[in-house]
């Protein structure tokens, strides 16, 4: 007859019981010096060895011949409890023995001693199940058993027990067993059936029987009566209803790319897999779990259970969320977690979610809200990079109005790094721009919008105020439009008449040729400052700094705002330090230790070069002082 997996596999001494070092050593040591207790109360999430204990101690207790505190598995008693021949050990499942008359019936057996072993051992399974009378029955029998008697109380859920039955017994805390442990031993027993188990799909029972052996060994058994070995990851995917984990990274990148549509899609074809709704939302959480680790951590091997490649696509699919994206999804995954249990329609509420995680615009809630500002925090940080890039002919069809309001000076001082006919260091430039003036923006006047409109006059009395008119205005004939030489003969303009030009043709001058010399006028006395030279900032930066010597703040401020942008960890190191070039390296002043050690790793160092090589024009390895 065939023998479920995790009955044949059930652990037979303590030393079999995997990841639960911490209650195996000391029960075997109980039973080893002979010191036990009266009560023992086992607790921890299914499948993590409870019951499998609670037997190994039954055994322990009355074996003939215990090998270091484990049961020998060899003498009568041994395998008459295995048989279940011998009866005084007693497992109960308090689901469906919970009330008051099955406790006293327990209470009344409990005073004959036992008939074959030296201890009656109750396991009472479920313990958190019992009714309250039928707890406060139990209390007076926990607290004076007879001698012969030991109680092993088993529960997943210890905040439900009475503290009175709590305080009674001796508590063991059973742990989730590491997916690692789970997959190496899988592999143990896969091998032992005859049936290898390849690494990965391991790994994939493990991950999905989160933490439980007996759900991983259940899956295993699934995958054996499904598939021939040896067992791959297709196998386990198939036999746990799963459709691969390539929907979780497609369904993340349509939800990144903002694409609803084709999210909608993904789930109908999940739908019509017969894929469960509530276990989509729950891989999904784990997803962006898994993408928010990945996002924070920098060896996230240690904290995600999947394969190297699953780990690689993360990374991937990480970089395109910001941290208040995904923590506003699993927010929003929740929810519909939540509300899918609730409800009838399950699908809605899986669309509904999915609608909102790719339009956070359609969402008020404040982690929508969050997420939104981080956005456009990127954006703008993005813009102080890399400068506003304007396309060419958004320029020639549509000129952009300055707003009296607006400031003129970001105007001015944002180079246009994109899009520039020509390249700053190009020789064919008529100008020098090494004897060009250093430009400093700070010694342009604050342009005032005001100046502009004013329209009181000036206070001064104009120079020409009281001088005699050269006519008489009396004398001058009276003007009549009809007079002008004109007047009739402009033909009216029809904007959908053919231009007399074509605006695709090439202009007349070549835009390559040098472009002469234009002799430097002095600027005529103006109410505005005259518009700022061109000399472009970069290269004045560069000639500040090429020599060695302190970098200017705003130089140094772009060096930071670029290398934050290159790795995002650094946001925030960097405020408040002033730099200086010291033969190939970049010294960074910072108030913070911290600092220092982050740009011990690679990854920080090489954001920082990558920067100044932008913004300076140099390579520099930074050091931080
Ligand atoms: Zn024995």
């Amino acid at each position: 007859m065939y023998r479920v997996l995790y009955r044949k596999w059930r652990p037979q001494t303590f030393s079999d019981v995997i990841g639960q070092p911490q209650v195996t050593k000391a029960l075997s040591c109980q039973i080893k010096e002979n010191r036990l207790s009266h009560a023992y109360l086992f607790t921890g999430s299914r499948g993590t060895g409870k019951t499998s204990c609670a037997k190994i101690f039954a055994k322990a207790v009355n074996c003939l011949h215990p090998v270091n505190g484990d049961p020998c598995n060899e003498c009568e008693i041994c395998r008459g409890i295995d048989d279940g021949t011998v009866l005084d050990i007693v497992e109960i499942d308090a689901a469906s023995n919970r009330g008051v008359d099955d406790i006293r019936q327990l209470r009344e057996e409990v005073k004959f001693t036992p008939s074959q072993a030296k201890f009656r051992v109750y396991i009472v399974d479920e313990v958190h199940m019992l009714t309250i009378e039928a707890f406060n029955a139990l209390l007076k029998t926990l607290e004076e058993p007879p001698e012969h008697v030991k109680f092993i109380l088993a529960t997943t859920e210890v905040q439900k027990l009475p503290s009175t039955i709590l305080s009674r017994c001796q508590r063991y805390d059973f742990r989730r067993i590491e997916p690692e442990v789970i997959a190496e031993r899988l592999q143990r027993i896969a091998d032992a059936e005859g049936a290898p188990l390849e690494s990965d799909a391991a790994i994939l029972v493990a991950r999905l029987a989160d933490g439980a052996m007996r759900d991983a060994l259940s899956l295993l058994d699934r995958c054996l009566s499904t598939a021939e070995p040896p067992l791959t990851v297709q196998t386990v995917t198939q036999a746990a209803g799963l459709m691969g984990r390539d929907y979780l990274f497609s369904l993340c990148r349509t939800i990144a790319n903002r694409d609803t549509a084709a999210a909608l899609t993904i789930l109908d074809d999940l739908h019509k897999a017969s894929c469960d709704t509530e276990r989509l939302c729950t891989e999904l959480i784990n997803q962006f779990r898994n993408l928010l680790i990945v996002h924070t951590v920098q060896h996230p091997e240690k904290l995600i259970v999947a394969t190297n490649e699953e780990i690689a696509e993360n990374k991937k699919l990480a970089a395109m969320f910001t941290t208040e994206a995904i923590l506003r999804a699993l927010s929003v995954l929740s929810d519909a977690v939540d509300a899918i249990k609730k409800t009838q329609n399950r699908r809605v509420e899986a669309e509904m979610a999915l609608i909102r995680l790719c339009r956070p615009e359609t969402d008020t809630s404040v982690a929508a809200l969050t997420q939104r500002v981080a956005d456009l925090e990127a954006a703008l940080q993005n813009i102080k990079a890399n400068g506003v890039s304007v396309a060419p002919q958004t320029v020639a069809a549509a000129p952009v109005q300055q707003k009296p309001s607006a400031p003129a000076k970001p105007a001015v001082t944002q180079p246009v790094q994109e899009d520039l006919p020509f390249e700053p260091d190009e020789p064919s430039l008529p100008f020098d721009d090494a004897a060009a003036p250093d430009f400093d923006d700070d010694d342009i006047p604050p342009f005032d919008p005001d100046s502009l409109w004013d329209s009181t006059p000036p206070a001064e009395p104009m120079p020409f105020d009281e001088a005699p008119l050269p006519f008489d205005e009396e004398e001058a004939p009276p003007f009549a439009a009809e007079d002008l030489p004109f007047a009739e003969e402009a033909p009216p303009f029809d904007a959908d008449e053919p231009l007399p030009f074509d605006k695709n043709e090439p202009l007349p001058f070549d835009s390559d040729e040098p472009v002469a010399p234009v002799p430097t006028k002095p600027a005529p006395a103006a109410p505005v400052a005259p518009p700022a030279p061109p000399a472009p900032p970069a290269p004045a930066a560069r000639n500040d700094t090429a020599a060695g010597g302190p970098i200017d703040e705003r130089t140094w401020t772009r060096c930071c705002i670029e290398a934050e942008a290159i790795c995002k960890p650094l946001i925030g190191h960097l405020n408040g330090t002033t730099a200086s070039i010291q033969g190939s390296f970049v010294v960074i002043k910072s108030q913070h230790a911290l600092l220092a050690t982050l740009l011990r790793m690679p990854d920080f160092a090489k954001a920082i070069s990558k920067a100044t090589e932008k913004i300076i024009g140099r390579s520099l390895t930074p050091k931080v002082e």
